[in-house]
Parts: structure tokens; sequence; C-alpha cells
């Protein structure tokens, strides 16, 4: 394993440094809601600036579909990085063109510009040569930080790195190298899935295991399981193509949920069942109190562990019991007794509301793109920075 990081240019004085972050943040009315993800990134720019580099950021920000739509401007995430730096940020209302150029032009040592949503430009998610070169032409050297997207194939993370010397920023030398301890554990090794984008995580069920002493399964994941071994599971979420798929995997290694909190769909009525005992109008929307404890018991066994996925549908208040207890014991084993690891958007959204987040040795910037990275998928945006 090489990664080919930043930490190793040895001449950054002076030097035009595109950065291509990820700052794809929730933004409401103009304001940034959560600004993790830009917290998570202030590492490498202050490293830039410490050695006197010209930064030029870029980023994407939700879909905008190729064409300019203020809603995604990146301008907002310009004005809190320049709140958390201290410092002035120049944002340039385009990509390419004339003001990012001109803006460019009269960067001192130090100076940040920062260009509007890369995804304003039809190139980007074509991996288009073109835009690459043009993008490549704004600067000396890149720098790859944007982890969350490395599993596509974007003109920004991908095409870039033929035309312009490419390194991996702070935050994504760090991804890869916690992600390792996962992909070579030390055992026990316990995975504990959930959620219910379901199709995006087989692949790193298969990979993982092999090497897992346990696989805990929860959320809208574990119906799947639970069908495919003949449990009725009434009206909760299931997809078929994952019942196939579940139908594989029938080891002891693989821990169902026990109980389940259940919620009739025409009475409203919620209630604990047995994972066997679901009825024909009911939905599973959380772990029941037994299968926190018993998922617990092996938690506290582990030595590695890696979670993905809430446990319930922890969205609102009265399913959120299983992935808060859950979460909580992970913090708490990890950065002792455990190398924990948490990722996904939504799993990460509800580590947060146990407020134990800091304890978590690694939480990921990428959700799609950890499960593609450990599941030993593609990654485009690697390519060329990081041998695995
Ligand atoms: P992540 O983004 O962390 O990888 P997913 O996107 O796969 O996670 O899943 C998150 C969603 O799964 C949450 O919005 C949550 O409400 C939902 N979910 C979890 N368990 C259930 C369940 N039993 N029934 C319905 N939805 C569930
Ligand atoms: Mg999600």
């Amino acid at each position: 394993m090489k990664i080919l990081s930043i930490k190793k240019y040895k001449d950054l004085r002076g030097k035009k440094v595109l950065l291509r972050a990820d700052f794809n943040v929730p933004i409401k009315n103009g304001v940034v809601r959560d600004d993790f993800k830009i917290s998570a990134g202030l590492a490498t720019i202050r490293y830039l600036q410490r050695y006197n580099a010209k930064i030029i950021i870029t980023s994407h920000l939700g879909k905008p579909k190729g064409e300019y739509n203020e809603k995604y401007s990146l301008k907002p995430v310009a004005t809190r990085l320049s709140r958390l730096l201290g410092k002035r940020v120049a944002f340039v209302p385009g990509v390419l063109g004339l003001e990012a150029g001109s803006a460019i032009s009269k960067m001192k040592d130090g100076d940040i510009v920062f260009l509007d949503n890369l995804r304003f430009n039809k190139g980007e998610e074509k991996d288009s040569k073109q835009f690459a070169k043009n993008l490549a032409k704004l600067a000396d050297i890149y720098v790859n930080n944007a982890f969350a997207v490395c599993h596509r194939r974007h003109a920004s993370v991908s095409a870039i790195k033929k035309y312009i010397p490419s390194f991996a920023g702070l935050l994504l030398e760090k991804e890869i190298e916690n992600l390792n301890k996962i992909i070579k554990p030390k055992s026990p090794l316990v995975v504990v899935m959930g959620g219910s984008k379901i199709g995006t995580k087989t692949t790193l069920v298969k990979k993982l295991y092999p090497k897992a002493d346990k696989v805990l399964i929860g959320g809208a994941l574990a119906n799947n399981f639970l069908l495919a071994r003949g449990f009725d599971v009434g009206k909760s979420l299931i997809d078929l193509d994952s019942v196939k798929f579940a139908q594989k995997y029938k080891s002891e290694k693989i821990l169902l949920p026990s109980d389940l909190l259940v919620k009739n769909l025409i009475t409203g009525k919620i209630s604990v069942r047995k994972a066997d005992e679901v009825e024909r109008e009911e939905a599973a929307l959380d772990i029941g109190p037994n299968t926190i404890k018993l998922f617990s018991s092996y938690i506290k066994r582990s030595a590695t562990i890696i979670w993905n996925g809430p446990m319930g549908m922890f969205e609102s208040s009265r399913f959120r019991n299983g992935t808060i207890a859950i979460g909580q014991l992970i913090a708490s084993r990890s950065r002792g007794k455990t190398f924990g690891v948490v990722g996904g958007g939504e799993t990460v959204e509800a580590l947060y509301k146990t407020k134990m987040q800091d304890y978590v040795d690694w939480v990921s910037t990428g959700g799609g793109a950890m499960l593609s990275y450990l599941g030993g998928e593609a990654m485009p945006g690697l390519e060329g920075i990081v041998r695995r």
C-alpha cells in the first residue's frame, strides 16, 4: 500500500494547488446546516497555507445536472470556510472562465480562491477529458481530498490526474489508512450493518464476511435475511434481490435480530415482537431490547469494529432506541479496547445524535465510497495516487 501524499511534495511555496474537496454539505436558505465535511477538510487547507501554496478549492454540491442553478452554489460553503479558517476566501461564481482566471492570477502565496460547483459543468460527471484538461490548466499541482467521490468516474477526480501532477490530501490519506485497518483487521472483527440502501451493501458483506468473526445485521437489511430464513416479516421494508443474496448467508457468523420493534400499519400500535412473531399488518422499524443486549455482547468482545447502516428508522424518536444504544456502545469501545470505524450518510447522522462521535476512532466522510473501497470495487479517484 502506497499513498502519494501531498506531504511528500517538497516545494509548495508559491505553487498553485487545485484542491478537490468534498464540501457537499446540507444547505438551507443559503446557510450551511452541518459543517462536518468542511471541518474534516481544514487540516489539508491549513497545511497548504503553512507552506505558502496558492490554494484553489473546488467541490461538487448536490445534483445540478450540468447547468448553473443558484440553489447549488457553493457560496455559503465559501463563507463558512472563511469563518472556520479566520481568513479571506475569494469566491468565484463559476468554475472556469475569465473570472476564475483573473482571480487566480491575482493570488498571493497562502491565498484561497474558491470556485463554484464543478457539476455546473456538463463535463464533470462525464469524466470529460477536455473539462479535466481545462481544470488542470488552472494550477501547478492537484490534490484530491474528496474521498466521498473517489468511487465515481468524474473529471475532477478521475480524468484530471492525466494532465497534472497529482497527490492525496491529508483527509484522503487518513481515510485510506483507517479503512485499511478494517481490510486487515485485528481479530475479532465485528461488522455491524443496517440501513435501507441495501443494494449498495452486498459487496461489503461479501468482502468482509470471510474476515469477520460476527456480522450483526439490523435495520431494514435484517428483514431480507429474516425472510430468507423463512420468517414472516409482515409489511416490513424488503427488496427481493437482497433476499436472494441473503439466502447464501445462513451461517452462525451472521447474527440477526431476535426481537423487533414493530408498528401495526392499520392501528398504529407499536409493540415488541419476537423475530418469528411479526404479524401480517406489522412493519419492523427498530431492533428490540433483547437484540440490543445480544449485539452488545459481541461488540464488547471485538478488537475491530465497523458500523454502517442504522438499526432502525432512527429519524423518528420512537424508532431510535436501537441505533442510539448500538452507536453509544460502539463509541464507548472505540479509542481503547476496540478500533472503531463508522461510516454512511445516515449512520454518521445517527452517531451525531449520540453526541459521542468524537470517541470513535474514525468517522468516514465517504458513504458510498467507503462501501466501495471496503468492498474492493474500482476507485477511479484513487488510481495513480493510492496503490492497493
Ligand atoms: P447509510 O446512509 O448510513 O449507509 P442507508 O442509506 O442504507 O444508511 O439507510 C438509512 C435509512 O435506513 C434511514 O433513513 C433509516 O430510516 C432507514 N431504516 C433503517 N432501518 C429501517 C427499517 N427497519 N425500516 C425502514 N427503514 C429503515
Ligand atoms: Mg444513506
